[in-house]
């Protein structure tokens, strides 16, 4: 889908159709810059959610600032661990060892449920090539919760993303340099081979492949044991 579509599709959705009730959730990744250029030259105040799980690379929160102060990005908004479940379910700091999915629920899952309340819509960051399990993407989905999900990037390549990156000379994630193309929390990610999908990094020797948060409807997290 050309850059201009896209572009196109997010006005109506930010300045019509969902007019004050929709969000982006970036994890200010490798390919992020991308909507958030986007995003930054329809309304730089439309509210981003960051999914500040305490697990991150300092690199994506330097990278963060960077994009932030680049774009003129004024509603940035950290969705954090409830301090209280987060003490519960993982007082030493580990649980992704022993239970990562538990852990994306705290850490993650949970926070962006409470991030989204206002909202009736939010856009996400998804690509069909990212891996097999990303193949069928639509660019609209409806949540059971009623809320929609907008993938505006679903069909895009590497090689549309490599393509507006450069036309807009948007900086990249430091760590892409070192061979992450997919990046999330640093226990569970790890550099790619140039013949790896671009999330075979993450939950190396899990069976996981995805942290919870586009399942839907989104839910809390377990209680702890
Ligand atoms: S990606 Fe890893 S560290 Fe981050 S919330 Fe999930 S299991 Fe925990």
């Amino acid at each position: 889908m050309p850059a201009e579509t896209t572009a196109a599709l997010l006005r109506a959705l930010i300045r019509e159709r969902f007019a004050g009730r929709i969000a982006l959730v970036s994890s200010f990744g490798a390919e992020s810059a991308v909507l958030l250029h986007m995003l930054a030259t329809i309304d730089p105040a439309l509210p981003v959610i960051f999914l500040d799980t305490g697990k991150l690379f300092p690199e994506t929160l330097a990278y963060r600032d960077a994009l932030v102060a680049r774009l003129a990005l004024t509603d940035v908004r950290a969705a954090r661990p409830d301090a209280a479940a987060l003490a519960a379910a993982d007082p030493a700091g580990r649980l992704w060892e022993s239970d990562p999915d538990r852990c994306c629920g705290v850490r993650k899952v949970a926070p962006l449920a409470r991030a989204l309340a206002p909202f009736d819509a939010w856009i996400s960051g998804r690509k069909r090539f990212q891996d097999g399990s990303r193949a069928g993407l639509e660019a609209v989905e409806f949540g059971t919760d009623w809320r929609i999900k907008i993938n505006p990037l679903a069909q895009w390549s590497a090689a549309d993303i490599a393509a507006y990156l450069g036309r807009h000379d948007l900086p990249l994630h430091p760590l892409v340099a070192a061979g992450y193309r997919s990046i999330g929390c640093a226990p569970c990610t790890r550099p790619v081979r140039p013949d790896e999908a671009p999330r075979a990094g993450r939950w190396d020797g899990h069976a996981k492949t995805e942290c919870g948060i586009h399942r839907t409807p989104l839910f809390s997290e377990r209680a702890p044991a």
